[in-house]
């Protein structure tokens, strides 16, 4: 499976639902449209500017999805997985930046507008994103969280995750029971 890395706690937000789109500079191949891709924390943390996200709104939403996030002197204290994917989630839409509007829920219409189709976000998804001009929004749909999040080694750009139980068996995180040569992770 594809995979992406993001850093926390934006990989985390978008694992227990407090947004959908991953905003990025760059627009990723219209051939990954439809299909589902792992999505991952990075290793480390951003930096320690990361500490000024420990106050406000963004804290509150953390703690409202059950992350306890805590910036004491210069060091931050917080309970988000790192190293691991969270989440698997269907990459449906990838919008330009200069084409989001605030809306009250997060949906495109895909209506043919002068300048192509339009994302509508909420004012809570507009927070979570980095939507100045010039980038793009992936609208990620059918987000199912990995839980426990499952370790991989990131990289930069896309990877591949293959996913394995505890006893290393390919792990089937399909819908319904495992086909054939898949483990469910019940074998331990
Ligand atoms: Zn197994």
């Amino acid at each position: 499976m594809r995979a992406l890395s993001l850093y926390q706690p934006w990989a985390s937000a978008m694992a227990r639902g407090l947004k959908q789109a991953e905003t990025r500079p760059w627009r990723p191949s219209a051939a990954l449209i439809g299909y589902r891709i792992a999505l991952a924390a990075t290793a480390k943390m951003m930096s320690p500017g990361w500490g000024a996200l420990a106050e406000g709104p963004l804290r509150d939403d953390l703690r409202e999805v059950g992350f306890s996030v805590q910036k004491v002197g210069v060091k931050l204290f917080h309970d988000l997985p790192l190293g691991c994917v969270v989440a698997t989630g269907v990459l449906t839409d990838i919008v330009p930046t200069c084409n989001v509007r605030l809306g009250e829920e997060v949906r495109v219409d895909p209506e043919p507008h002068a300048l192509g189709k339009v994302l509508y976000v909420t004012e809570r998804e507009h927070r979570w994103g980095n939507y100045e001009t010039g980038r793009f929004a992936w609208l990620f749909e059918d987000v199912v969280p990995v839980d426990p999040p499952a370790w991989a080694r990131g990289k930069q750009g896309w990877w591949e995750w293959e996913p394995v139980c505890a006893s290393g068996h390919p792990l089937w995180i399909g819908e319904g029971p495992p086909e054939e040569g898949w483990c469910d992770g019940g074998c331990v």
